[in-house]
Order: structure tokens, then sequence, then C-alpha cells
């Protein structure tokens, strides 16, 4: 049976991430991908071959805005290994059926101004919310950034800014109550105590959907990161769509000794003593995982289809 120090199951661009950075710690990674090209999410294919010849599309992810908060980018070299990103400005347009528009650029005053156009108090409640929302993104910003070890790791990727940030959406009592009161409400009750205007309100509530689910979902209020975003550390999309991004991290990964095997539909993960010793693909060819398994799938989907309810139960017991 071929063995890897590790088998990762799924080629999407987190998959490739987290190959790069174990090839790079100097273990063996083999990716098994059930598409015939790697990215997932993050490709850009011809999709129309015959109706639009040479005409490619991003089926999914589009706008770039998470990765930048991170260090895979530098850390990984992708520049090197041929990605370029194409900075967005503006960042937003929504026209309103009424004639109103919400033009948002990359700087917050130009975007505050464009609103300032139909309604000056929305345009002084703008600059409030992205104020807010861009705190609290620089506070939770080291929570991307730490592996989950401990709060002790975590509390360690603090700098003295991340600190400054933290303590001023805490500060006092009255501040903390605020805080979660907000962490607590949907995005339209949010969007609603800063905005008057529909066509304000309307994109708002649409780009906070992009957590994936409604703008009236309870807790979510913090999908306004996706419109703070925008503004810093900004949008960009990669030159040749997104699936750049997925060859650039292929060509890393290749070029770092890992192996992607495409077409390879897993079937089930191999459990031995309590353990993921390796998996087994639709073909009926099997791999071994000296240190592990990874899956880069939704746990509905690994721990239902790929594994048997009597493993589950025995892993989640060791
Ligand atoms: C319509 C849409 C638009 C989006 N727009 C944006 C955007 O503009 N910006 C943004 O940042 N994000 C966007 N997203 C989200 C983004 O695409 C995903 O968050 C991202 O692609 C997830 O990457 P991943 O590597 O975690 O998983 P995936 O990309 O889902 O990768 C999982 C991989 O596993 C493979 N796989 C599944 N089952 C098996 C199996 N049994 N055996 C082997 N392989 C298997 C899949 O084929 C896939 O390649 C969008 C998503 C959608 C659906």
């Amino acid at each position: 049976m071929e063995a890897y120090d590790v088998v990762i199951i799924g080629a999407g661009h987190n998959a490739l991430v987290c190959a790069a950075y174990l090839l790079k710690a100097g273990y063996s990674v083999l990716l098994l991908e059930a598409r015939s090209i790697p990215g997932g999410g993050a490709t850009t294919e011809e999709l129309l071959p015959k109706e639009a010849p040479g005409f490619k599309f991003n089926p999914c992810a589009i706008n770039h805005l998470f990765i930048f908060l991170g260090p895979v980018i530098e850390e990984l070299e992708l520049r090197k290994y041929g990605l370029e990103y194409l900075t967005c400005d503006p960042v937003a347009f929504c026209p309103h059926p009424d004639g109103k528009y919400f033009l948002a650029h990359q700087s917050v005053e130009k975007t505050c101004a464009e609103i300032a156009r139909f309604s000056k108090s929305d345009a002084q409640g703008y600059a409030e919310y992205i104020e807010f929302w861009q705190r609290f993104i620089k506070a939770v910003t080291p929570f991307f950034n730490t592996a989950p070890k401990s709060i002790v790791d975590i509390a360690g990727s603090y700098g003295l800014t991340h600190l400054q940030d933290f303590l001023s959406i805490l500060g006092g009592p009255d501040t903390t109550l605020d805080l979660v009161r907000t962490l607590l409400s949907s995005p339209m009750d949010n969007i609603n105590e800063y905005f008057d205007s529909e066509f304000v309100k309307a994109p708002l509530a649409r780009l906070s959907a992009e957590l994936s689910s409604p703008p009236s979902q309870k807790a979510m209020s913090f999908g306004a990161m996706m419109m703070a975003l925008r503004h810093n550390p900004g949008m960009a999309r990669p030159r040749g769509g997104t699936g750049a991004l997925t060859k650039a991290l292929v060509n890393c990964v290749k070029s770092l000794g890992g192996v992607i095997l495409t077409d390879q539909r897993l079937e089930n993960v191999l459990i031995d003593n309590g353990k993921a010793v390796g998996v087994r693909v639709s073909n009926g060819k099997e791999y071994r995982a000296n240190k592990g398994v990874i899956s880069s799938l939704d746990a509905k989907r690994l721990f239902l289809q790929l594994m048997d309810g009597s493993d589950v139960v025995e892993l989640s017991s060791c």
C-alpha cells in the first residue's frame, strides 16, 4: 500500500495551504481530490466550452478578502509561484430603484461622501459602523492566525496594538455589555441601529449574508466584516481569476514534493485501534497515512458518510 505521513481528503485551496505548511515542516503529503481538477470552490473554469469557448468563469469564489488578514501569501511565497493580486476599487456598487445608489470606494471617507449625496446622517452612521467593525476585526485577527491550542498560545499572539484594539472594543463594563449585545444581534438589527435609508441598508444586509446565514440571523451581526474588510485590508482578485490562487498553491505544493491525485473520490477513512491510519478511494485503492488523515470536508460528510458509525464512536472516546 502506498504510504505518506499525511493524507489529505480534498484539494481545495484550504487543503493545499495545509499541505504546503506540512511539506515545509518536512512531512510527506498526498492530496486526494474527487474532481478532475484541484481547487474546490476556488477555481476558474471554461464552464460553457461549446456555447462560450475560451470564456472562463469563477463558479464560486471571486472576491478575496480574508487571505489578506493572514501570512499565507508571504510565508508560502505565492507570488514566486505565479500569484498576482489586482486590487479592486470601487469595492461595492448597488443601484436602488428610486435612483439612489450605494457606491463604496476602498476609502471610507470617499464612501461617506457618496452616501452624503443622499443622506448626511447615514454618511455619519457609515463612518461609525465601519470604525467599530474595523476595530473588531483587528481585535480578533490574532485568533485567525494562531494554532487553536490553548488560550495562552492565543494570548501570546497579541502584540501591543492588538491588545489596544481588543481593549477598545471591550472597554469599561458598559462597552463590554454593548459589545455582547451587538454580537448577539442579527446583521439587520445592527444595521438598523446605524442607518435609516434602504439604499444603504440593502447592500450591507446582502454582504452580511455572505457568511451563509440570512441578515435576520441572531448572533451573526459580525457579517458586517464583509463590508469592513473591503475598506481595510481591501479586496482583490487574482490576475487570471480565482483559479490563479489554486494554480500558485499547486505549484508551491508540487515544488515542495507534495503529490496531488485527481479523480480520486474518497469512500472510507480507515480506522485502526481508534486512529485514522489511511483511506480508501472509490476504485478500491488504499493509501496509508503514517501520521494522520486530514479532511477538508465538512464534518457531516466526513463523520456520517466516509466513516462507520462504530468508528466515529471509537474515535470520539479516544
Ligand atoms: C457560490 C459561491 C460564491 C463564493 N464566493 C466567495 C467569494 O467571493 N470570496 C470568498 O472568499 N469565498 C467565497 N465563497 C466561499 C469559498 O468558495 C469557500 O469558502 C472555499 O472555496 C472553501 O475552500 P475549502 O478548501 O475549505 O473547501 P472546498 O473548496 O469545498 O474544497 C473541498 C474539496 O474536497 C473535494 N471533495 C469533496 N468530497 C470529496 C471526497 N469524498 N473525496 C475527495 N475529495 C472530495 C471537493 O471536490 C473540493 O475540491 C463562495 C462560495 C460559493 C459556493
